[in-house]
């Protein structure tokens, strides 16, 4: 394999649909050895075999990312498998919005157990073993939603919010081991994002309002990591907010 990133190691979350799939493709085609979690098997299984057909190197397991146990099993496994970690990609998220009157309570449950603890599982786990190795790189997917607020959308601004802070502080803390961070703050991108919201009429205004501009695809983003993970290493790309050219909030 040839590309900028031969033989590093990288964790995607998921990486079954959207943001992540996309970003397993990108980093394999710059030689990146992927390890793709998710908990959909057969769509890891599918993508596997995908990189595979390609020349990549990948690995996929199954877990579920606000699990702590199963968090921790990712990143040993991926050390058994090829011994480091040098790129982490906290991707893994849901968007179910809604507004705070009347929700169901589960949905902020979720997002905050996936979006916030989930992403600090993930980072808890390899700092060790980045900082052992002297370098590596964690990218956290957040969102527009981590920049503005809006009415019906708290929780969910509230979880990326939370990522945009954890970023900033967490390159306080690590940047001296030459560790670099980046938080992506991506406005919408045409993925199965919107399928999961729990609430019908706050789903139907959510699709109405992607349907309503073109949006940005998932290769967009797939692109915008690809841009902060290869640049020289004296540059530690903090934040990217990449929105579609139509979107106005
Ligand atoms: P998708 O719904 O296509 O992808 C979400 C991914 O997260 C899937 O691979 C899903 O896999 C995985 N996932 C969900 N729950 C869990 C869980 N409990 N454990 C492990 N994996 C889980 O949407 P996107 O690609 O759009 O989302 C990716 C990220 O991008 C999210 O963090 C989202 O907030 C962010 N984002 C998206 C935007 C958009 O407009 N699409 C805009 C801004 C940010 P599985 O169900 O198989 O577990």
């Amino acid at each position: 394999m040839t590309g900028k990133l031969v033989n590093k190691v990288a964790i995607i979350t998921g990486a079954s649909s959207g943001i992540g799939e996309a970003t397993a493709i990108a980093l394999s085609i710059e030689g990146a050895k992927v390890v793709i979690t998710a908990r959909r098997s057969d769509r890891l299984e599918a993508l596997a075999q995908r990189i595979r057909e390609k020349g990549g190197q990948v690995l996929p397991i199954v877990a579920d990312i606000s699990d702590e146990a199963q968090v921790q099993q990712v990143i040993e496994q991926t050390q058994a498998q090829w011994g480091t970690v040098d790129i982490l990609i906290n991707n893994a998220g849901v968007m179910l919005l809604g507004p705070i009157e009347g929700a169901d309570t589960e949905d902020w449950r979720r997002m905050f157990n996936l979006n916030v603890l989930g992403l600090l599982y993930g980072i808890h786990r390899v700092l060790p073993i980045m900082k052992a190795q002297g370098s590596g790189h964690i990218i956290n997917v957040s969102s527009v939603a981590g920049r503005v607020i809006k009415g019906g959308f708290a929780v969910y601004c509230a979880t990326k919010w939370s990522v945009n802070v954890i970023s900033e502080a967490l390159r306080q803390e690590v940047y001296k081991n030459n560790i670099r961070i980046t938080s992506i703050e991506p406005g919408l991108v045409e993925t199965e994002l919107t399928n999961h919201i729990t609430n019908a009429q706050v789903k139907e205004n959510a699709e109405n309002y992607y349907q309503s501009m073109k949006n940005l695809s998932s290769e967009d983003i797939a692109n915008t990591i690809i841009y902060a993970l290869t640049q020289p290493a004296h540059v530690n790309v903090n934040e990217i907010l990449i929105r579609p050219t139509e979107q106005g909030d």
